[in-house]
């Protein structure tokens, strides 16, 4: 799945493209894109409008068009968003024309991505407020946020990275990645780590993801560029689907185990494994 790196790349391709140019057209062919509105609702609300600004929030691609009309796309496990594609590029089920000739379209084989609308400011405000948590590339990022928001949690501390609305955009592959730079196994409570431990663990997030942005994200399965190049992130993995292979950091051996109910890349050496809580004493016998 496209996390923000890959998001962040597409951004970073098409924005230059789009900005500015005038969204002549949207053909919405998979109604279910939009859903629960219409695809004509969609064209009413969008077509003619000048495209101000390709922004991005967590993982999410905002299309910020004039006078304050928001397109929302979720690229979910399979999206691509691709400019000017070869005719016959299969799963297409939107295609964005502009007013210059060229287009842009969301190609999406298991159909998961979604386009939502939001008018004005506040709408898109409130979208993402009830949605995304902290921008993990901004300022807001740092271990007294993390260590705020984790405050009591029992969950592991991978479940509480994986959710969107504590950092927007990180995904299985960086969660793996960011754990394993500050050296947190993603089994240990979050509600248990140290204050020097967040700070670590902000820094070690912002550094996979920046790792990352570097590479031109990671393609896995469907992942492509706008101009349809994959990421070469993949190759730069520190543990993430390395199991078997040595830690580039310790030498011993990385393994896949399941953390918040996804394959989990780790070496539990440099990673070690958080002890089992203890047992609560038997309550005395007897005497009901
Ligand atoms: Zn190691």
């Amino acid at each position: 799945m496209p996390e923000l790196p890959e998001v962040e790349t597409i951004r970073r391709q098409l924005a230059p493209l789009l900005e500015g140019r005038r969204l002549a057209a949207l053909e919405i062919s998979d109604p279910r894109w939009c859903m629960p509105l219409a695809p004509q609702e969609l064209r009413d609300a969008l077509e003619g409008r000048r495209i101000e600004r390709l922004g991005r929030r967590g993982k999410y691609l905002v299309w910020e068009l004039q006078d304050e009309a928001f397109l929302l796309a979720h690229l979910r496990m399979t999206g691509t968003m691709l400019y000017d594609p070869p005719p016959a590029t299969p799963y297409e089920r939107v295609r964005f024309r502009l007013d210059d000739g060229h287009d842009v379209r969301f190609c999406d084989p298991r159909r998961f991505g979604t386009g939502e609308l939001a008018l004005g400011r506040p709408a898109v405000d409130a979208f993402f407020a009830a949605r995304v948590g902290i921008e993990p590339l901004s300022e807001e990022l740092d271990g007294a946020a993390l260590a705020r928001m984790a405050r009591g949690r029992r969950a592991p501390v991978k479940a509480f990275l994986l959710d969107q609305r504590h950092v927007a955009g990180v995904g299985n592959i960086y969660a793996d990645e960011a754990l394993f730079r500050a050296r947190l196994h993603p089994l240990r409570p979050a509600g248990s780590l140290k204050r020097a431990q967040w700070d670590a663990l902000a820094g070690a997030v912002r550094a996979a993801l920046t790792a990352g942005l570097d590479a031109g994200g990671a393609t896995i399965d469907d992942f492509r560029h706008a101009d349809g190049v994959s990421g070469a992130f993949q190759d730069e993995f520190l543990v993430h689907r390395r199991d078997g292979e040595p830690c580039p950091q310790c030498g011993g051996t990385v393994v896949k185990l399941v953390a918040a109910g996804r394959g989990t890349y780790v070496c539990e050496t440099c990673q070690p494994r958080p002890r089992r809580p203890r047992r609560p004493r038997r309550a005395p016998q007897g005497g009901r």
